[in-house]
């Protein structure tokens, strides 16, 4: 058995037994989609996880997305690809283009610079809001107490806003941050909810997560820090 093969396995398992240990909440590992973070990999390592099933990738820049993924979509049908990482008004195009979900929808310029190029490619992606839990003024996000104003503003125009989305401060416990995400989605009856990266996906699950994204425990170290 390869590598990739065993942390799949590996991730898989450790996403079974944090549906176990969920107690308040009912969860099924079936509702949990594990979104495997391939950026800085491998085009092999890429088509090692496409063999092992893995259908659902992130990836957090657009123009590594299209050279990962533009000639591999025709050939996986059933392949979902989420945009994780900030988007740029200027790459919208390519964007609704090649990716199913935005994670990282965080600003109203944003909002209606997607909502006018759905439209022209005849496409609705579901969209994350990305809400920046800790207020942390170089971190992209929506605050949490600007959310219900920029919700109403994406639901205005269509976009089809499906949940939230957030990445933790780095010296905080992140279950503060997730507890707190499930709290917003709830209040805005908001059903989905990507939390969890490698090191704290088995704290997400219990607290509400419906998507996590794990990079890293999957794939290995990425080939260069950004
Ligand atoms: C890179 C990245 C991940 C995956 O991180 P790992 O620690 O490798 O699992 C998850 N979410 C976002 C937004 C990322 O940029």
């Amino acid at each position: 058995m390869t590598n990739i093969k065993k942390n799949l396995d590996a991730v898989k398992d450790k996403i079974k037994k944090a549906c176990i240990r969920a107690k308040q909440k009912v969860r099924d590992a079936n509702d949990i989609t594990l979104v495997a973070v391939s950026k800085k990999q491998s085009i092999e390592r890429i088509q090692e996880m496409l063999e092992c099933g893995q259908r659902t990738y992130g990836e957090n820049r657009v123009q590594e997305a299209q050279s990962h993924w533009s000639d591999l979509r025709a050939q996986y049908p059933q392949l979902k690809l989420h945009l994780i990482g900030p988007l740029q008004t200027n790459k919208v195009k390519d964007a609704v283009a090649l990716f199913d979900v935005i994670e990282t929808l965080d600003r109203p310029k944003l909002a209606k610079a997607l909502a006018v190029e759905m439209k022209k490619q005849d496409k609705s992606l579901d969209c994350f809001i990305q809400v920046n839990t800790g207020a942390e003024p170089q971190k992209a996000g929506v605050l949490p107490q600007e959310l219900s104003d920029f919700l109403s503003l994406c639901q205005g125009l269509e976009i089809n806003v499906v949940g939230l989305m957030c990445i933790p401060p780095v010296n905080e416990p992140s279950a503060l941050h997730f507890a707190f995400l499930t709290k917003l989605a709830d209040k805005h009856d908001l059903k989905d909810l990507s939390m969890g990266m490698s090191g704290d996906f088995e704290k997400a699950i219990p607290l509400g997560a419906t998507y996590v994204r794990v990079g890293t425990a999957l794939f290995g170290e990425r080939l260069a820090q950004e």
